[in-house]
């Protein structure tokens, strides 16, 4: 089979042999990751971001079968490094010098590239790549709007209607749909990737309910890497399995649900030496991280009282939980936010795991119009578990019908999101609703994927029905 030609060792060959990487690592990629460590979520065990030894072996799991967190120091630049500024304000500075660089039509370096890109923006909080092993769009830098019914000025009035919606005087909306793939997973795609082009690999893979497999399928094909994605067949909203097509990602569709899909990739990996590039990877989480760290720079360090963001596989809900706890950590932030993450009602395994305060770890067989939250055993459950108690957070589950009626007023704002990106306005109408986000609180919620990755669910296809004469008096007489 033609397919293990990656550079990476297989865990345990077709044949039983173990070859050695076609690709060396080189020694500023070893230099750099010297610092980087893996820590199992579950058993505290601590493994070094590449084995010793000169094959580049990658882990993704501990021995012990937990997931594993990136670890490392953060050094703030020497220029930046100051003894008599305020805490947090030698790192406020440097990412703020970054942000005011060479707008993205003007690139002409890696180093702008870096700089332009809203996840390297923080590289020192994010991964200590070399700088031209990096592989990105750049991506991030993705609006903030506000749509709060005080925050929110005349010009956008159809915004404030979200506002109204969901009971907020000051609310804003991050829309990850807005980054290059359309999805919010091209922050952890360009981590993952460059993390895979460091170790030497020309194969990445993932299991996907699609915003993964378009991202990684763009990235893959930027980095002229060998791209191979595994979706579950009849679930992938159309727009993103033709990304998938498109970018030239072998592209297999199992007859099963997600989670059949991502027990086959992950096998598949060990066996054949591909660099796992799901959100069990704990690269791809630091890229996520960056979310957290822009919406922070865009409100000027200010933290919010919530985050509010969909829930499924749950590598969000602890990215952006743990790149908050950094920035309170460096203080970049004086508190920390409180994290919301919203489950569909058909597909609610960390709400169940919530609603009995964590005692018992919850799988369900999911079903929601919502695919991209579509996930019955979430990878990331100890991590975002931790997220949750360490912010004194909340899970809440909204039904689809809430999901398709929030995705309404977002649509028709003139905003506009995919079905799962709904499940934040829906979930924050019921919080307060319900008195836990008070009227006054300032509140931040994620939109994860643009509209166009589903053009069918929750969109009115009636109207696209009618077809006149091309007379004035037809269009008159549908327009009185
Ligand atoms: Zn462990």
């Amino acid at each position: 089979m033609a397919i293990n030609t990656t550079g990476l060792q297989p865990g345990k060959g077709a044949d039983g042999e173990n070859n050695p990487p076609a690709i060396p690592i080189s020694s500023d990629v070893l230099s750099a990751l010297s610092a980087v460590s893996l820590r199992c979520v579950e058993c505290a065990a601590l493994y070094p971001a590449v084995e010793p030894g000169s094959s580049p072996l990658p882990r993704y799991r501990c021995i012990c079968g937990g997931v594993l967190d990136v670890e490392m120091p953060f050094n703030l630049p020497g220029s930046f490094a100051t003894d008599d500024l305020p805490p947090g304000a030698g790192w406020r500075h440097l990412f703020d010098e970054r942000a005011t660089g060479a707008p993205i039509w003007s690139i002409g370096t890696d180093k702008e590239l870096l700089n332009t890109s809203g996840v390297w923006r923080y590289r020192e909080l994010i991964l200590p790549a070399p700088e031209a092993a990096v592989v990105s769009r750049p991506e991030g830098n993705t609006s903030l709007y506000p749509v709060g019914r005080e925050n929110c000025g005349p010009a956008r009035a159809g915004h404030r209607q979200i506002g109204a919606y969901a009971g907020l005087e000051r609310f804003f909306l991050k829309h990850e749909g807005e980054n290059p793939t359309g999805s919010f997973k091209d922050r952890g795609m360009t981590v993952g990737v460059t993390m895979a082009r460091m170790l030497g690999a020309n194969a990445v893979a993932c299991a996907s309910t699609g915003n993964t497999s378009a991202s990684l399928a763009s990235y893959a094909a930027q980095a002229d890497m060998r791209g191979i994605v595994f979706l579950p067949a009849g679930h992938v909203a159309g727009g993103k399995l033709a990304q998938s097509l498109a970018y030239g990602a072998q592209t297999i569709q199992i007859a099963g649900d997600f989670d059949d899909a991502m027990h086959l990739v992950e096998q598949v990996c060990n066996e054949l030496g591909i660099y796992l590039l799901n959100s069990l990877n704990p690269f791809r989480v630091e890229g996520q991280k960056a979310i957290g760290f822009e919406i922070l720079q865009q409100l000027d360090w200010q933290a919010p009282d919530w985050l509010v963001l969909p829930a499924g596989n749950l590598g969000n809900t602890s990215a952006i939980g743990k790149a908050f706890r950094q920035a309170y950590e460096l203080s970049l932030i004086s508190h920390m936010p409180r994290i919301a993450s919203i489950q569909a009602a058909g597909a609610n395994p960390f709400y169940r795991s919530f609603k009995q305060g964590f005692a018992h770890r919850e799988s369900v067989h999911a079903d929601t119009v919502a695919t991209a939250i579509k996930i019955g055993n979430p990878v990331s459950y100890t991590r975002a578990r931790r997220v949750i108690e360490e912010s004194n957070g909340i899970v809440e589950e909204v039904s689809d019908a809430e999901i398709l009626a929030a995705k309404a007023v977002i649509d028709r704002s003139g905003i506009g999101c995919e079905p799962a990106s709904a499940a934040t306005l829906a979930g924050v109408r019921k919080l307060v609703a319900n008195g836990i986000i008070k009227h006054d609180d300032f509140v931040v919620g994620v939109l994860t994927g643009t509209l166009l990755k589903d053009s069918k669910t929750g969109i009115p296809q009636e109207a696209s029905g009618i077809v006149i004469e091309p007379t004035i008096e037809a269009v008159r007489s549908v327009l009185s």
